[in-house]
């Protein structure tokens, strides 16, 4: 990228949990941007995350993708910008894993010491995992969104690509106003919406989850057991997730509430009252990595694709997006959409 080209702002389109978190750093680094964002009524994904993080994955205890990277930046990110924006929104908490079954538990026994790590605590009914907890995304979006205010650099609108931009070889205008860059953060709506980037290897998962009220429950952990139980505080809690690949339709589903109540009996819980559901359509990937990056030939960008781990994925990854446009250093290779490169014609 041409330094000149630096003293243009950037335009961010989505205000999700990709587009605040790399709004968040860029205003950190002091670079200049505006942001779009739809009405609250269009559909999201963050609006419905658990907003759990945790350092372990899968049935094998493995460590989770590049976890010293993202783990180490994770915790000092979300802490600064509870002071930035003056609210509890990180919550770190241990999870507790049960075993399976008596079949499970053995298996595991058996491979403890090839795969122990130090994020795991093994006990006689299953494995604490350290260095996890959740995030109020929610409010993180509603904080944020009365900073950007207060600073006057957020705007309601809906973009459409094709019509509202003027792309140039080295900028791109935008209601009378001359960009550096625009980076696209619009969640699943990339695919269906976007002309430049819709192309790419999206495999959108729509999820949904409830809220209960109940005083059966530890308020003390993340239970996470072929689905999780997040205690919110005031004996309410959050029971996910499910996953289809199917409908993207905004409404939650019967299938859903079924879903999500079974889980809630093999979790032990009986009593308890529903509160509402929730649903969204993550924005996966067929590869299960980020789309972060540039596009070959025009001064556009994306930051997307950040699946059921929007969480801990996308604050490590707006530092590298960024160090990318200074021209620093190329974002991880599994991430950046230079694996697409050849999917763009010149
Ligand atoms: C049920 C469920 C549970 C989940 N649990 C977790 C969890 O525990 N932990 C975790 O890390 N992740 C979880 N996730 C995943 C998490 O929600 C996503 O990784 C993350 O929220 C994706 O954020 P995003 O900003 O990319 O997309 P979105 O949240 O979809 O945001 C996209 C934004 O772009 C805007 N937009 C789109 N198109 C336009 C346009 N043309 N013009 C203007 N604005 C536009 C939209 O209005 C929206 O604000 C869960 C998801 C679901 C559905």
């Amino acid at each position: 990228m041409l330094e000149s080209k630096h003293s243009l702002p950037i335009l961010l389109v989505g205000q999700g949990l990709a587009g605040t978190i790399l709004a968040h750093t860029l205003d950190q680094a002091s670079v200049p941007f505006l942001m779009v964002d739809a009405p609250k009524t269009f559909f999201t994904s963050s609006y419905a995350a658990g907003g759990i993080f945790n350092p372990v994955t899968g049935r094998k205890l493995e460590k989770t993708w590049l976890v010293e990277e993202l783990f180490g930046y994770l915790f000092p990110f979300y802490a600064s910008l509870e002071k930035t924006l003056d609210c509890s929104l990180f919550h770190p908490m241990p999870l507790f894993r049960p075993y399976a079954n008596e079949e499970m538990k053995s298996w595991l026994l058996e491979r403890k010491e090839a795969i122990h790590n130090e994020y795991l605590c093994w006990e006689d009914k299953g494995v604490w995992i350290e260095k996890a907890g959740w995030l109020d995304v929610e409010s993180l979006l509603t904080y944020s969104k009365s900073y950007f205010q207060s600073k006057k650099i957020i705007k309601e609108i809906v973009i459409n690509p094709s019509i509202d931009l003027t792309v140039f070889d080295d900028e791109v205008h935008f209601q009378g106003q001359a960009y550096a860059c625009v980076v696209f953060c619009e969640g699943y709506h990339a695919q269906q919406h976007n002309p430049f980037f819709g192309h790419l290897n999206f495999l959108p998962a729509k999820g949904e989850l409830m809220k209960i009220r109940s005083q059966e429950p530890s308020s003390d952990y993340i239970l996470n057991k072929n689905g999780f139980l997040l205690p919110l505080g005031n004996h309410e809690f959050k029971v996910g997730a499910t996953y289809r690949w199917d409908d993207f339709s905004n409404q939650a589903s019967t299938s859903a509430q079924l879903d999500l109540r079974a889980k809630l009996k093999t979790f032990g819980i009986n009593e308890y009252q529903e509160i509402e559901m929730s649903a969204g359509v993550r924005p996966a990937t067929q590869d299960r990595r980020p789309l972060v990056g540039f596009h070959p030939h025009l001064p556009l960008a994306i930051f997307n694709g950040f699946g059921s781990k929007g969480v801990s994925l996308s604050p490590y990854f707006a530092q590298q997006w960024l160090s990318e446009w200074k021209g620093e250093r190329q974002i991880n290779s599994e991430a950046s959409i230079r694996r697409f490169y050849h999917l763009f014609s010149t």
